[in-house]
């Protein structure tokens, strides 16, 4: 296999080459090239079970490959080259990675026992990366950008969907990543509280970082990604700007999607 590294990607916030993935006989990623650039908004959309999580996913190494790779910010996720061979990253190692991409899950995930703020504070304390008093100082700081600093001291069982999911996203902000992905993040969420969560993501949008939103918000994607990817079984059918993509699709998979999501 040959990894390209150096010119070619440095400048990528990632790059996906040749990505492949099977569950069993069951192949879900068929050979995925893409490529994400720093700073941008990246909407992927695609039918329920066409591989976007499972993609997601591989970008942080909660999945791992079964064939390509997958680099950010200039780095080999979760495997290193041995000769010419890519070998497996020591679990240490993947934490590291992990650590420098945000994630945000479609249900929350947040810690059960654990206060609001605690859920906050909990990766940049466990990681080292700042004591107790500075990470209290900077989750009270991104509770109050994502407009709950007065859920504090509150449980995750007591706060609405919408309220978790953006205490989810001043969590994946406490390790200040520059790339953050978010799968489904509006998905288990009652309708009208979907707009509080887009609002923050939106917000999040033109600070710099580099996010990358599985969505079937087709409105949030045309109005605040730069890029739009229609993924169909395990392959990129089309991507582009939101106006081609969603204003005027190629194939005939996306266009039948769209009509079915609008
Ligand atoms: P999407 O997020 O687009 O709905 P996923 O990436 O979650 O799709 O899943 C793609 C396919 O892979 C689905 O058929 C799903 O059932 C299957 N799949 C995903 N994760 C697993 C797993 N851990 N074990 C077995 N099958 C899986
Ligand atoms: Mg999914």
């Amino acid at each position: 296999m040959s990894i390209v590294t150096g010119t070619g990607t440095a400048a990528a916030a990632v790059q996906i080459v040749g990505a492949r993935k099977s569950f069993g006989d069951k192949q879900v990623l068929k050979g995925i090239d893409l490529t994400i650039e720093p700073g941008t908004v990246t909407a992927i959309l695609g039918p329920s079970g066409s591989g976007k999580s499972t993609l997601l996913r591989a970008v942080n190494h909660l999945e791992k490959l079964d064939g390509g790779y997958v680099v950010v910010d200039g780095e080999l996720i979760g495997v290193h080259l041995v000769g010419n061979r890519l070998k497996e990253l020591h679990e240490k190692q993947i934490l590291r990675q992990r650590a420098r991409i945000g994630f945000v899950f479609q249900n929350f995930n947040l810690f059960p026992h654990l206060t609001v703020l605690e859920n906050v504070t909990e990766a940049p304390v466990s990681t080292g990366l700042l004591p107790k008093a500075a990470a209290r100082e900077r989750a009270l700081e991104l509770l109050a950008q994502v407009g709950l600093s007065d859920k504090a001291d509150a449980f995750p069982r007591h706060l609405s969907g919408g309220q978790q999911q953006r205490v989810a996203i001043a969590r994946a902000l406490a390790l200040d990543p520059q790339l953050i992905l978010f799968d489904e993040p509006t998905s288990a969420l009652d309708p009208e509280l979907v707009g509080e969560v887009l609002a923050v993501i939106r917000r999040l949008a033109e600070t710099g970082r580099t996010l990358v939103v599985v969505t079937h918000e087709v409105g949030f994607a045309r109005e605040v990604a730069d890029h739009v990817v229609f993924l169909d079984a395990g392959v990129v059918v089309e991507e582009g700007t939101p106006d081609d993509v969603l204003g005027n699709p190629q194939h005939a998979r996306t266009r039948d999607f769209l009509s079915r999501v609008l």
